[in-house]
């Protein structure tokens, strides 16, 4: 069994990090503790720690990606929501047992080393649904 811990992040794809950054953190006053470039999702994003949940800004470093596509589609806004599970295998499993469809079948891994999978929005009522496996 798997279960859901928190709200990790929520977040919200821009098309000027630079002036996202400007609202987020000089006038909302959120640090931002991290900027960190995702060659794998051809993104960039900014880390904006609040309580025990992040916001996270991401923002397209191509053109084709599917970040890039989905803001020329929708505009910027909230992308995804990303929830903690404990067992990201078993969780797996279990909505694939229910049919839901899921973007990624099996765990990817970022570069810190955290395994992450995305849920189809077709399948979650709408949101792109991100689940982080806990680090122990
Ligand atoms: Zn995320």
């Amino acid at each position: 069994m798997s279960s859901i811990k928190k709200i990790h992040h929520v977040a919200i794809a821009v098309t000027d990090l630079q002036q996202a950054l400007v609202f987020w953190q000089d006038i909302l006053g959120i640090e931002n503790s991290e900027l960190r470039d995702i060659p794998q999702e051809e993104a960039q994003v900014a880390f904006l720690p609040l309580g025990e949940s992040e916001i996270e800004l991401v923002f397209p470093t191509s053109n084709d990606s599917g970040l890039a596509k989905y803001i020329s589609k929708r505009g910027a806004g909230i992308h995804h929501l990303c929830l903690e599970v404990d067992n990201l295998e078993a969780m797996l499993s279990r909505l694939k047992q229910n049919n839901i469809r899921l973007i990624n079948e099996e765990p990817r891994v970022d570069q810190s080393g955290r395994r992450y999978a995305f849920i189809h929005p077709e399948s979650a009522f709408g949101v792109l649904v991100e689940l982080y496996e806990k680090i122990p």
